[in-house]
C-alpha cells in the first residue's frame, strides 16, 4: 500500500475527495486591470485539460484557486508530483509532448525548501515556485531529470516558500561587498526550473514572490524569461525584482525557442517593465556558434541600441551564456526536430563532460568558447557599449 504524501497539516491521507473541491471560477480574484491570462492568446498557450494533483496540493488554498481557474480540467490524483511516468517519459512524438505541455498541469507540495549559493547569475538560488515549463526551447535543461515532456508542476505551498525566503533574507543581513550579481542587494533567482512569466498565467505564485521581495530592502528577486506576460506589469515590484529577458538572434530563436514570445516582443516590452517598477536586464543566451553567428548577434545588438530608450539602457546589464547541450536530449530532439540539432549538435567544436548526475553534457571546446566569448564581448562593446556584462560563461 502506498501512503499519500504529507499535507502541510501533517496528515497522511487526503483531506477530502478531489471531487468535493469547489470549482467555481469566480472564487479566484484576477489581477487588477484586466487579466492577460484570460485572453484567447494565453488560453491557446495553456489550454489546461488535465490536472494531476497530490491530494494535499489540491486541498491547499493555492491548489483550490488553480482548480477553480480550470473548471473543465479532469482531475487525477497522484501520489507524488515527481513520479508520473505517463507524463514525464520520452515516449511518443513531439506532437504529444507539446500537447502535454499545453494541456497538462501538475500540482505538488514542495517538500524540501533549500536556498543554494550560486554566485554567478544570482547570489542564491531560491526554492522555485514551479518545475517545468509550457514553452519548449529545444536546448532546455529543465526536462533532463524527468524526461522530455515536462509540463508545469506548480508548488502550492508558496506561503512556506515565501516564509523560508524571508528567514533566509533576514539571516543574511545587508550585503557588505558589491559583486557581479548586484552592487547592493542579495539576489535570489526564483525561476531556476521554469519560466515565472508563464507560471503567472496559472496562479499568483509569481505575484506572491514579487510582492514579498518588495518588502525586503536587502534582497532582490531575479528570473529569466522568454515570455511577455503583461499581467506582471500590475505587480508593483518597487525595484526589488529583476526580470531578465533572454535574447538570441531571431533566426536562431525561431528554430530553437518554440512556443516563446518573439524576441522583438521581449525587447519591446523592456521599457514597459522598467516603468512598472522592475529592473530590466538581458540574458544573451544561449549563444549558439554556427556559420554567421557573429553577424546575427551584431544585428540583434544594433537593434537593441536602436529601439531601447535611454532609461532602459542606463540600468541594463547582461549575462552571456554559451550553449550547453546534452547527449540524451540530442537523441530525443533528433526524433522530432532534427533541424535544430543541425546547429546545436556540433561534435567537432564541442567536448563532452559527464556531470554529477551521470548526464553526458556537451560544451564548446575551451579554445572555441574563449574565442567566441571574446568576439561577443567585442560586439557588445561596439554596438551596445552601455550594456555592461555581469558575467559570461
Ligand atoms: S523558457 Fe526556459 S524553462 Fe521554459 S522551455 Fe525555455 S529554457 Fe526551458
Amino acid at each position: 500500500m502506498h501512503s499519500h504524501p504529507s499535507s502541510p497539516h501533517g496528515s497522511q491521507e487526503p483531506l477530502f475527495g478531489l471531487d468535493d473541491l469547489p470549482r467555481d471560477p469566480a472564487a479566484e480574484p484576477g489581477p487588477p486591470g484586466g487579466a492577460f491570462r484570460d485572453s484567447p492568446q494565453a488560453r491557446r498557450l495553456l489550454a489546461v485539460r488535465e490536472i494531476h494533483a497530490e491530494p494535499a496540493a489540491a486541498a491547499s488554498p493555492r491548489g483550490r484557486q488553480i482548480l477553480a481557474r480550470f473548471p473543465d480540467a479532469r482531475l487525477i490524483e497522484v501520489e507524488s508530483h515527481w513520479r508520473i511516468p505517463e507524463l514525464h517519459g520520452n515516449e511518443g512524438n513531439a506532437e504529444r509532448w507539446m500537447r502535454v505541455k499545453r494541456e497538462t498541469l501538475v500540482l505538488g507540495v514542495k517538500k524540501t525548501l533549500t536556498t543554494r549559493p550560486n554566485g554567478r547569475s544570482a547570489d542564491w538560488i531560491a526554492p522555485g515556485p514551479s518545475n517545468g515549463c509550457a514553452l519548449s526551447c529545444v536546448y532546455c535543461y529543465v526536462p533532463r531529470r524527468k524526461g522530455f515532456a515536462n509540463p508545469i508542476t506548480v508548488f502550492t505551498n508558496i506561503d512556506r516558500i515565501v516564509a523560508h525566503l524571508g528567514r533566509h533574507v533576514a539571516a543574511q543581513g545587508p550585503k557588505r561587498e558589491p559583486n557581479q550579481c548586484d552592487p547592493e542587494a542579495w539576489v535570489y533567482d526564483i525561476g531556476e526550473n521554469g519560466d515565472c512569466s508563464v507560471d503567472a498565467l496559472i496562479c499568483d505564485n509569481t505575484a506572491d514572490l514579487v510582492r514579498a521581495f518588495r518588502d525586503w530592502p536587502t534582497a532582490k528577486a531575479s528570473f529569466a524569461t522568454k515570455f511577455v506576460n503583461p499581467d506582471l506589469l500590475e505587480l508593483d515590484p518597487r525595484g526589488r525584482t529583476r526580470i531578465r529577458f533572454s535574447l538570441m538572434p531571431a533566426d536562431d530563436s525561431r528554430l530553437l525557442d518554440l512556443r516563446t514570445s518573439p524576441v522583438d516582443d521581449r525587447i519591446a516590452a523592456a521599457a514597459d517593465f522598467l516603468d512598472a517598477g522592475y529592473e530590466v536586464h538581458f540574458n544573451l543566451s544561449p549563444v549558439v556558434v554556427r556559420p554567421g553567428w557573429e553577424d546575427a548577434w551584431a544585428e540583434l545588438l544594433r537593434h537593441l541600441d536602436d529601439v531601447l530608450p535611454q532609461r532602459v539602457k542606463r540600468q541594463a546589464r547582461a549575462e552571456v551564456v554559451m550553449l550547453t547541450h546534452n547527449a540524451d536530449l540530442h537523441e530525443v530532439n533528433l526524433r522530432w526536430h532534427p533541424r535544430g540539432e543541425d546547429v546545436l549538435w556540433q561534435p567537432a567544436t564541442q567536448e563532452t563532460k559527464r556531470s554529477q548526475n551521470g548526464a553526458l553534457n556537451l560544451r564548446y571546446r575551451t579554445d572555441i568558447k574563449r574565442r567566441a566569448l571574446a568576439d561577443l564581448r567585442e560586439l557588445v562593446a561596439r554596438h551596445t557599449p552601455w550594456l555592461g556584462i555581469r558575467y559570461a560563461f
